[in-house]
This record gives structure tokens, sequence and C-alpha cells, in this order.
């Protein structure tokens, strides 16, 4: 489709970045273009709205960058999911594997109740470690996910498969 062919023309394959042998999609040139940005903005908008979404809750960093003008064109509230140690208030946290080592993920446990259903917005599903681990961190909190939606799934990964039984029949969007 249109749309499609906009985004994919403005992400830009860097080679060996962040290291060697990894093909690194950068979202940048998408981000620095208003028609692109606002595409991209309104479909995951229309993702928010279809699913019933009460929150969007974008992951860092570049989640942020996509998942705020989405709360704000849909009417709702975002709440930022960050590296550990970084929020102030009283947090949730999630460990989660990486190939090498682990990482760890927190949310303000007050930003998110019962009655929230939550679209995830990030740029990239790689191997699904980061969305399942938000999955998780989401309904320790008690919410439930209206669904997932990022930019780009890297299929190859395998972070579909992954996250299936996380999401629990909600739908994992990659435009
Ligand atoms: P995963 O946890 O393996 O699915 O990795 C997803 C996370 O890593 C997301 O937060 C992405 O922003 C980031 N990421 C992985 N690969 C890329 C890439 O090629 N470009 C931009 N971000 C990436």
């Amino acid at each position: 489709t249109d749309i499609k062919e906009l985004l994919l023309s403005r992400i830009r394959d860097v080679a060996d970045y962040p290291e060697p042998g990894v093909m690194f999609k950068d979202i940048t040139p998408l981000l620095a273009d208003p028609a692109a940005f606002t595409a991209l903005t309104d479909a995951f908008a229309e993702i928010a709205e279809r699913t019933g979404a009460t929150k969007v809750v974008g992951l860092e960093a570049r989640g942020f960058i996509l998942g705020a003008p989405v709360a704000v064109r849909a009417g709702l509230g975002f709440i930022p999911v960050r590296k550990a140690g970084k929020l102030p208030g009283a947090t949730l946290s999630q460990a989660y594997d990486l190939e090498y080592g682990s990482a760890e993920i927190e949310v303000h446990a007050e930003d998110l109740s019962a009655e929230d259903r939550i679209l995830i917005v990030d740029d990239v599903l790689a191997t699904g470690g980061t969305a399942e681990a938000s999955i998780q961190l989401i309904h320790r909190a008690g919410a439930e996910i209206a669904g997932v939606a990022v930019l780009m799934e890297l299929a190859f990964l395998n972070g579909r498969p992954r996250l299936e039984a996380a999401l629990d029949g909600a739908p994992l969007e990659a435009l």
C-alpha cells in the first residue's frame, strides 16, 4: 500500500551497527519527514482507537518519540516504560534476558490501573524480549493489553511467536 511504501522509503539500513553483522534500521529520516511521521502517527492512532486502548505505553527510547504523538492524536494518556533507574517514583520492574546478559525495565506503578487497556508502541520488534517484558510489567500492574503496535517487525528473529502467549489474543500490528 501507499503508506507502507512511504514508511519503508524513509527507513535507512545501516550495516554493521551497533556491531559487525547487524543491519540497523534507522528511523531518523522518517522522523524528519512530516508527511511520513504524520502518516505513521495516524496509523498508530487508528490502531489505538480500534483496539479500545485507554493509554499508550512507549518503550524507551524510540517508543517515546513514536508513542507520544499517538497518545495526543488519540486523546489518551502516555506512559513511559524506562530502563531501570530512571523513574523517580514507586516502580514495578521486570528483568529479561538479552543475547548477552540481561536488562531491566520499569514503569511508575501509579500510572496503570485495572481499568486500563494498554497499547504498547515501539519502533522495531526484533526478538520480542523487550515487548514481552513490557506486557508482563503491564499485567503485573493489573492492566490489560489492547495490543502491540510497531513500525517494523524483523520476522526472521521470531518475535511474533514468542509474544503469542503473552498477548493472549490481543493484536500485534506491524506497519
Ligand atoms: P527485541 O527486544 O529484541 O525485540 O528488540 C527490540 C528493541 O531493540 C526495541 O526497543 C528497538 O528499539 C530496539 N531495536 C532492535 N533492533 C533495532 C533496529 O534495527 N533499529 C532500531 N531499533 C532496534
